[in-house]
C-alpha cells in the first residue's frame, strides 16, 4: 500500500528504530511512547487491522505472539509486559496497518482499561 506510513517504514521509505526484524514481521520503537518499553511489531506484507484478516495470515500473526516475549526482555521489559492491538474505529486504531502495541518496562504499566 503505497500511501501506508507502516508499508512505508518496511520499503525504508521513511525511517524508524527498528529492534527485530525477519522476513515476515517488523519490530520497531513507538515514535510516542507510553511505557519505556513500546515496540510496535507489524506484518510486513500490509494487513489492514484484526478486522479484515484472513486464514491465510494466521502464521504471521502466531509470529507476532510468538516473538513478543523475545523483543520484550531484549528492550528492557525483562518480567512481563502487555500486548495492545487496537482494531478499528471502536478500538480506536490510528494507523491502518495492523500492529500489537508491545508496552513494558522495569514496572508494571498499569491497569488494563478503567471500567465505565
Ligand atoms: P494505534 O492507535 O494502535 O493505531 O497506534 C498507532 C501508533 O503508531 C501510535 O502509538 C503512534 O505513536 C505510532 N506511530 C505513528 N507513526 C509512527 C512512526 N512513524 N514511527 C513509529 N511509531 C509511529
Ligand atoms: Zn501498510
Amino acid at each position: 500500500m503505497s500511501d501506508c506510513i507502516f508499508c512505508k517504514i518496511v520499503d525504508g521509505k521513511i525511517p524508524a528504530q527498528k529492534v527485530y526484524e525477519d522476513e515476515d514481521i517488523l519490530a520497531f520503537n513507538d515514535i510516542n511512547p507510553a511505557r519505556p518499553v513500546h515496540v510496535l511489531v507489524i506484518p510486513k506484507r500490509h494487513i489492514t487491522s484484526l478486522a479484515t484478516v484472513s486464514d491465510d495470515d494466521t502464521a504471521v500473526l502466531g509470529k507476532i505472539l510468538a516473538k513478543a516475549n523475545e523483543i520484550a526482555v531484549a528492550q528492557g521489559s525483562p518480567d512481563g509486559f502487555r500486548v495492545i492491538i487496537n482494531t478499528g474505529r471502536v478500538g480506536q486504531q490510528e494507523v491502518p496497518h495492523l500492529h500489537a502495541h508491545i508496552v513494558g518496562g522495569p514496572e508494571p504499566v498499569g491497569p488494563m482499561l478503567k471500567r465505565i
